[in-house]
């Protein structure tokens, strides 16, 4: 049994919680460095509670004013979470990875080709420019892909080669399990697959190291079979928000992809990777009543598709900063009837090969799977 499946009901309410409201700390440099900006749900920190590794946000609005509050760590590493003024945990945070003091013989440090993500996971957005981004109107609006690369904490572009390197050095230094390549959308009809590809055949010259790709559905089904082929083990296809009104207000450009086609690419994709092996990310709080969302899942599920479901951090920067988080009670009723599915279906988090729904610090979803 994994560190989540152990957890306590108390353990796993407290994370479902930290992940809805977010900690405030006392040493903002405790640990490995927070995230900030970037692909997919941002502006959180990685913490260690009860054994498992979650990302808890620190940097939006709402951390700022969590009840919750991190107390400067000891010499040993521990800091006590408060809650209010009264102690209620012990938490600790990931120590900064060796690979990031390291860099390219051409002078770009490994952390700005990827970085750390919870403990054991390197992540990196292939590119870092996407189509749907250009314009302020049709963007997603959750999305900060831009704002690192603007404050110049990555490059527009990882090489293969690049990749590589840091992925050897990551899994050599520091332990590192499994890896995530996702990446902007080029104004390619393949949506990014042929790069993603590349960086996977690469990575796996290189070093063991399980992968998943993620993009939005290409244009062909075929390249499923070519990612497939390249080293990509996992995929990732991610829904977001999963009511039509809500595709259109909350991300116009990538809503112009209609769900069947989604649909239909999952379907493709399952059939080449496996059952469990293709995931979507589904971002609970925008929007999307708790029926619709537990709905979607239970269609993807049937599909073989894992369904990751992880509260909306309003992220600093973007339209949807001031947006509120999705409350710990709407978290926990998704969850839990998504979990139970999940466990009666037999797909579980610690069987996916590699990816974001293997890592689960996003979402307290895989301590909810019976
Ligand atoms: S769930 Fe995905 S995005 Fe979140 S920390 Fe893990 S690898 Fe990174």
């Amino acid at each position: 049994m994994s560190a989540r499946e152990n957890l306590s009901a108390a353990s796993r309410q407290l994370m479902t919680e930290l992940q809805s409201t977010g900690l405030r700390l006392v040493d903002p440099h405790a640990g490995a460095a927070s995230r900030r900006g970037g692909a997919g749900p941002s502006d959180h920190k990685a913490v260690t509670v009860d054994g498992v590794t979650i990302m808890v946000p620190v940097h939006t609005s709402t951390a700022w004013n969590s009840p919750f509050v991190a107390s400067q760590p000891d010499i040993n590493g521990m800091s006590a979470l408060l809650r209010g003024a009264i102690p209620i945990a012990n938490i600790s945070f990931p120590k900064p990875p060796r690979f990031y003091a390291l860099q390219t013989f051409d002078g770009v440090p490994y952390s700005h080709i990827a970085t750390l993500h919870s403990k054991d996971v390197l992540a990196t957005t292939v590119l870092q420019t996407c189509i749907r981004y250009e314009s302020r109107r049709k963007t997603c609006k959750f999305c900060a892909i831009g704002q690192s690369l603007a404050a110049g904490r990555t490059i527009a572009r990882k090489t293969p080669e690049q990749l590589a390197e840091v992925a050897r050095a990551a899994v050599l230094l520091d332990g590192v399990k499994h890896m995530v390549l996702t990446t902007g959308t080029p104004p390619t009809s393949d949506r990014g697959a042929q790069l993603l590809c590349d960086s996977a055949f690469a990575i796996k010259a290189a070093v063991h190291l399980p992968i998943q790709a993620q993009c939005e559905p290409p244009d062909d089904d075929r390249w499923f079979e070519r990612m497939k082929a390249s080293g990509i083990d996992t995929l990732g296809m991610h829904l977001e928000v999963v009511t039509p009104e809500v595709r259109e207000r909350v991300m116009p450009g990538k809503a112009s992809v209609p769900l069947s086609r989604y649909m239909e690419a999952f379907k493709a994709a399952v059939a080449v990777f496996g059952r469990g092996q293709v995931s979507t990310y589904i971002l609970a709080g925008l929007g999307d009543t708790a029926d619709a969302i537990v709905a979607m899942a239970r269609e993807l599920i049937d599909l073989g598709v894992y369904p990751f479901v992880v509260p909306f951090v309003p992220i600093s920067g973007t339209p949807l900063e001031d947006h509120p988080a999705p409350t710990p009670e709407f978290m926990r009723s998704v969850l839990a009837p998504i979990g139970a599915m999940l466990g009666a279906a037999a797909m579980r988090s610690a069987d996916i090969k590699a990816g974001c729904g293997k890592c689960g610090a996003c979402s307290s979803l895989s301590s909810y799977e019976e």
